[in-house]
């Protein structure tokens, strides 16, 4: 199922249910308040979790995704007031835990829900994360709430005792807000040095701690808004990266080449580049092994100079484009790449192979690797556009087929085609 063609009717759905909030709360019939209930609270809950999963679930893992989504539509929708007598405080009952220890709970399961993964069927796995967040949430809430004042009371206890001044009055977090918040950092940094994407969970994180520090209703609507803006950016950003940047060499892919073909201007030379003989390499030394080479090549290509744009167009290919040259301004700047990639000594880590039984295989995560320097070479053919015609798709061909002449001629060569 595409991500569109669900998004549109749970928008709609998500949208209709909170205008019939607004109706039922400035409304009282009885019709209408018969309805309240599940409409009221249970509709609008899960349409506006649903619209920000499908919002979410391209950048974040499923629990996650699953966890930020609830909390955040709970936020939106009780912080605006649209669930009638959702309004709870301490006043009126005495056990629910206000703002604070909310947001604190919020901060502290965020790098759980990050790393948490229940074997189950995707159905039944997404309705326990979307209701058991909420539940697990709510509870542990209420576990720091109940907590908060005896561990204070403790603290300052023990710390009178030792003849220290107990410095919570003037500080702005109690002793376990201020121990959650330092675990709950420390991990999402390991997170966020572990993949450089994990950033925007530290400033989600970020934005309920400063919520949470200066707890007002306006700080937690902010909340709830910009960690639902950070949440659509990062997964713009992610979404566009996944689909225009190749998986395995991170660098930008076939569609990326289509799109830049349409952006080029009249004038421009094009490079195919293939690498010889790359079959008996991955016969040789394995897949993985040729997945290493593929990447070191890339990020050598990918630093040409003289203005060249690099995408990998597909296998152990790669296309070079050149806006605005003619074939005699990238011949030099190839022969130097040639050169390059002739007189790079890869370091490739291989692992003893082929597997003779069952059992080694399974071992094969433990056989021993060895690092071993591989040089590989690289036929490369040349085009340029023909006179008062930017055709991209005859430009590939013509290199391509200066490339088969490179090929033909012993490889590890650079030819062009005018
Ligand atoms: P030539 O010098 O004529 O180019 O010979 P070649 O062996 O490089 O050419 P061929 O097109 O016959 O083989 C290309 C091989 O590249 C086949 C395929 O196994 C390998 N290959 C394609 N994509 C990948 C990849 O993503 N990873 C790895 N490891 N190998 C790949
Ligand atoms: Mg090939
Ligand atoms: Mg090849």
């Amino acid at each position: 199922m595409s991500a569109n063609r669900t998004a549109f009717p749970i928008i709609f759905v998500a949208i209709l249910s909170v205008c019939l909030m607004f109706l039922i709360i400035h409304n009282t019939t009885s019709f209408l308040s018969l309805l309240s209930f599940p409409v009221a609270s249970l509709v609008p809950f899960v349409c506006i979790s649903l619209m920000f999963i499908i919002i979410l679930n391209l950048a974040m893992r499923q629990a996650l995704t699953m966890y930020v989504a609830s909390i955040i539509a709970f936020i939106t929708i009780s912080h605006f007031y649209i669930i009638p007598g959702l309004k709870v405080s301490n006043e009126n009952l005495k056990i629910v835990a206000d703002s604070k220890h909310l947001l604190l709970s919020f901060i502290t399961l965020l790098p759980i829900f990050g790393l948490i993964k229940i074997p189950a069927h995707r159905i039944l796995k997404s309705v326990i994360y979307l209701f058991g967040s909420v539940i697990a949430w709510g509870f542990f809430s209420l576990v720091i709430a109940k907590l908060d004042l005896p561990i204070l009371h403790v603290v300052e206890r023990a710390l009178s005792s030792m003849g220290i001044k107990p410095p919570f009055q003037n500080f702005l977090l109690s002793p376990l807000q201020f121990v959650l918040i330092s675990i709950s950092t420390m991990v999402l940094v390991i997170l966020l040095i572990k993949s450089l994407h994990n950033v925007y969970l530290l400033a989600i994180a970020s934005l309920a701690a400063l919520a949470m520090v200066y707890v007002s209703s306006l700080s937690i609507i902010l909340f709830a808004i910009l960690g639902s803006v950070l949440c659509l950016f990062s997964a713009i950003i992610t979404s566009r990266n996944m689909a225009f940047n190749d998986e395995l060499t991170g660098i930008p892919g076939r569609r990326s080449l289509t799109q830049y073909a349409q952006e080029v201007s009249g004038q421009f030379a094009v490079v195919m580049i293939d690498i010889d003989f790359f079959k008996n390499f991955n016969d040789k030394y394995g897949h993985d092994a040729g997945d290493d080479v593929i990447k070191l090549v890339a990020s050598k290509i990918a630093k040409t100079g003289n203005r060249g744009r690099a995408f990998r167009y597909g296998g152990e290919e790669f296309t070079l484009v050149f806006d605005g040259k003619y074939i005699d301004d990238v011949r030099e700047t190839i022969e130097d790449l040639r050169v390059q990639l002739e007189s790079y000594p890869m370091a490739i880590r291989i692992q003893n192979r082929p597997q003779k039984s069952a059992s080694e295989s399974k071992n094969r995560r433990h056989a021993p690797v060895k690092q071993e320097i591989v040089k590989v070479t690289c036929s490369f053919g040349i085009a340029q556009s023909s006179l008062g015609s930017n055709d991209f798709k005859a430009a590939i061909k013509r290199a391509d087929s200066a490339l088969y002449k490179a090929k033909k001629g012993g490889r590890n060569c650079v030819r062009t085609v005018e």
